[in-house]
């Protein structure tokens, strides 16, 4: 077994939808970034990436790449789980936890994890999504943007 973490924030940005964890959210405004902004995809994707040893999202997936314009981060996932597949690792559980004011990330929780488990080939269960304010403090506080972080843990089979 070996572990990896990961961490992503954007910025709030008008005119964007908002997407977490593959699920779209309704919010006044969605997250800046080249391809859908999905912070939590992003942080259990470098999280996997890292317990794989095989660098980082932006190393595989670059923002100058045309082909991750808007893209669907669950996309971005799906292929880093296949990436670890070819060297002979398997996702076992992941955990993230989201941090902003605001939307409420509780009620989009099982949503989440369903499609993430999906993406990632383990069952619901094995995913775990927790929604955390900043108590009003810094660039969060201030509903700047969001903040994702995630630890994984991959079998070497
Ligand atoms: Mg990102």
């Amino acid at each position: 077994m070996r572990a990896g973490i990961g961490y992503d924030s954007h910025r709030f940005a008008d005119g964007r939808r908002l997407v977490l964890g593959g699920v779209p959210i309704p919010h006044e405004h969605g997250l800046a970034g080249h391809s859908d902004a999905d912070a939590v995809a992003h942080a259990i994707t470098d999280a996997l990436l890292g317990a794989a040893g095989l660098g980082d999202i932006g190393a595989h997936f670059p923002p100058t790449d045309e082909r991750w314009r808007d893209a669907d981060s669950i996309r971005l996932l799906e292929q880093a789980v296949g990436l670890l597949s070819e060297r002979g690792f398997s996702p076992v559980n992941v955990d993230v936890t989201v941090v902003c004011e605001a939307p409420k990330i509780g009620p989009h929780v099982p949503a989440m994890r369903a499609r993430l488990a999906r993406a990632l080939g383990v069952e619901p269960d094995a995913v775990s999504v927790k929604g955390k304010s900043n108590e009003g403090m810094g660039w969060i506080g201030r509903g700047e943007g969001i903040a994702a972080m995630a630890v994984a843990l991959v079998d070497e089979g």
